[in-house]
């Protein structure tokens, strides 16, 4: 369990028992017995939902939502900050209402409200709080009817604040104010000059595309001014980055913005609530660095040092402190969600013996017998086979790099010659097969040898396996492929057996992009993962951890692979798991009709054409009926590879 860094990545909601299978700690009750997700994912095959399944566990999510809250509190209490944190849950982080709904119930003794971007969101936000103190925090671009939908909000009751990103913006609220008489709450996005180490750079800094430039910001506050409305003015909204791995950028962060909240003031704004969007990171790899992936602070650091830079800003210039909202995404939902999915097969690089590979090389072609060279016919004579063989035979701790290089040098021959015509398929498969024995034969020596060099070192990178797993990376793993987000990913059982493959993960799309090959390791980046080897007849699971956020809503239908079974379970607190909520994945029907195919229309189309079968004398009237029938029900079934 060690290898896959569980407890650096894992922030104790997951670890190995003795059995070596994979399990949840329950937060609140950590010496409770803990939950194995072998254990799981069988329950839940027994209950029909087969993987690839997503799995989100409740008790984690209700976590994290009370440490970020109680973690705030403490240190406004530490810091002597006078007033309040309320945290707002970005909608489109997960939409999905399983999600809303725990976070709904959860945060509302938190008084945690939501962030919306979008009508849609705000329709969400409006009829989910359980809370009427919950905030709703408005963003993005807003028309008319968005605008009198969060006045609607007010109307209820709610502290619904749009948040201006240009004064248009601005216009449409005075005007909509107006003519439905609700007094509505309002703030300011500012662009910040503050750069961000990381993936999101561009969130902030000149080349932000969201937030108001300095002379648009005082446009708004004078058309606030002039509308007799600057007392509407309560926010101020600064979003630094999503994932920001670097503590350093939030100090800096926060004080730029808390200058604008000072001259806010100044200009007669009444403010009082600070906003300092989403960013807190998560500790994808466990290497608690300033890597992209990872983050070089802890959730108290991170609060406390919002709440001392607000205070060092703020105290000597004698402004009240301002509520502090914040709009974590990513730490809130990140790690209650589990992709669990089945290996399919495995593509291995173990070279076989010669015997094997011994068949009768057949006759040269025309087009080789045409060619200046000819081709060997007998594979025991071929010049490279015998080279490789000789350099195979000959690996010992002392030359182990020459012996790779002349492997490359030979193979590499051998591959020219193939091109040119004047060499066998037969002959090829041959020389890989012996560079393959090479590569073994240098691998067995490496501990014998003082000091690996450097081109040996990554040599299982080279020669990885390729297991192939039943899940589709576009579907459920999207920031893999678009931004090469590193997730931990690991078997959920047979964690007590040492690994004995190195190997990337390929998913069942036909995308050359549908795979995994980076992966979290303890010592940095690495592009294969240890695996087991897969017994017959017996599944090995894996799962990919962490991906709570985001992976559902950006998902797409790339093959037309369509949405995984879900299910939500939660830990009582004598360890049992109850199966909350299950959600079937899409059925080929389903996905179907995404893209615009009635499946009443298409099996009618295909019976036409079973019929047509028919009629030209390539079917039987009873063949035609069979396959008719498991075409209607292939519409029913999972998109993705079911056992039948
Ligand atoms: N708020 C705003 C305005 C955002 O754009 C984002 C994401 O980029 C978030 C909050 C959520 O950020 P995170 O998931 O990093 O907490």
């Amino acid at each position: 369990a060690e290898r896959y860094g569980i407890d650096e990545w894992g922030a104790g909601y997951f670890s190995a028992d003795k059995h070596g299978h994979m399990v949840v700690i329950d937060p609140e009750n950590p010496d409770s017995p803990r939950v194995s997700l072998l254990t799981v994912m069988e329950g839940l095959r027994e209950r029909g939902l087969e993987p690839p399944v997503l799995l989100r566990i409740e008790n984690i999510l209700d976590h994290r939502i009370k440490v970020i809250n109680e973690a705030f509190t403490r240190a406004m209490k530490d810091g002597g900050y006078l007033n309040r944190y309320r945290g707002v849950f970005p909608i489109k982080v997960n939409q999905q209402r399983h999600v809303i709904e725990e976070i709904a119930r959860a945060g509302s003794a938190y008084n945690h409200g939501f962030e919306a971007g979008s009508k849609a969101e705000l329709l969400i936000a409006m009829a989910s709080l359980e809370s009427h103190e919950s905030p709703i925090i408005c963003n993005g671009f807003k028309d008319a009817e968005f605008i009198q939908l969060g006045l609607y909000a007010r109307k209820l009751g709610i502290d619904c604040f749009f948040v201006v990103e240009n004064p248009t913006e601005a216009r449409i609220i005075i005007e909509q104010s107006r003519a439905l008489d609700i007094k509505p709450l309002i703030g300011v996005r500012v662009k910040l000059s503050t750069r961000v180490d990381g993936h999101w750079q561009e969130d902030s800094g000149d080349r932000s595309i969201f937030g108001l430039s300095t002379a648009r910001l005082l446009e708004v506050v004078d058309l606030l001014k002039e509308a007799d409305m600057l007392d509407c003015l309560k926010l101020l909204h600064a979003h630094i980055g999503s994932q920001i791995p670097n503590i350093m950028n939030v100090r800096a962060g926060v004080a730029e913005a808390c200058r604008y909240y000072v001259d806010l003031v100044r200009e007669g704004a009444p403010m009082g609530h600070m906003d300092m969007g989403g960013g807190l990171a998560v500790d994808y790899d466990g290497s608690q660095s300033n890597w992209t992936h990872s983050m070089n602070y802890k959730l108290d650091e991170y609060c406390a040092d919002i709440v001392d830079t607000i205070l060092e800003v703020l105290n000597p210039l004698d402004i009240a402190h301002p509520e502090l909202i914040t709009e974590s995404g990513r730490a809130t939902v990140a790690y209650s969600s589990v992709l669990l999915f089945n290996i399919l097969d495995v593509t291995d690089s173990n070279p076989l013996p010669d015997s094997s590979m011994d068949a009768e090389a057949p006759a040269s072609d025309s087009a080789a017998a045409d060619s200046t060279e000819s081709t060997v016919s007998d594979l025991n004579e071929d010049p490279q086979i015998l080279r490789l063989r000789e350099v195979r035979d000959s690996v010992c701790p002392d030359n182990l790099q020459e012996c790779f290089n002349d492997a490359n040098f030979y193979r590499e021959e051998m591959r020219d010659r193939f091109r040119r015509g004047t060499s066998t398929l037969r002959a090829m498969a041959m020389a890989d097969n012996t560079y393959l024995q090479i590569i073994e034969r240098i691998r067995e020596e490496l501990p014998n040898v003082a000091r690996v060099p450097a081109v040996l070192q990554d040599l299982s990178e080279s020669t990885s396996d390729i297991y192939y797993g039943n899940f589709s990376i576009f579907q459920s793993l999207p920031d893999t492929w678009a931004i090469e987000q590193v997730f931990p990913v690991l078997p959920i059982h047979r964690l007590n057996e040492e690994p004995t493959r190195t190997a990337f993960i390929a998913d069942i799309t036909c995308d050359s992009d549908g795979k995994i090959d980076h992966f979290a390791d303890p010592s940095g980046q690495s592009r294969t993962l240890p695996l087991h080897e897969v017994r017959k007849g017996e599944d090995y699971f894996l799962g990919v951890f962490l991906v709570g956020a985001y992976q559902e809503t950006l998902g797409d239908l790339h093959n037309l692979f369509g949405d995984t079974n879900v299910a939500s379970i939660r830990i009582t607190a004598d360890g049992a798991v109850q199966y909350e909520r299950e959600l079937h994945g899409d059925t080929i029907a389903d996905v179907l009709s995404y893209v615009e195919y009635q499946p009443a229309t298409l099996l009618e189309s295909f019976r036409h054409v079973a019929e047509r079968a028919v009629r030209s004398g390539h079917l039987t009237v009873a063949e035609r009926r069979t396959i008719v029938k498991s075409f209607t029900e292939s519409l029913g079934g999972y998109t993705y590879y079911e056992n039948i």
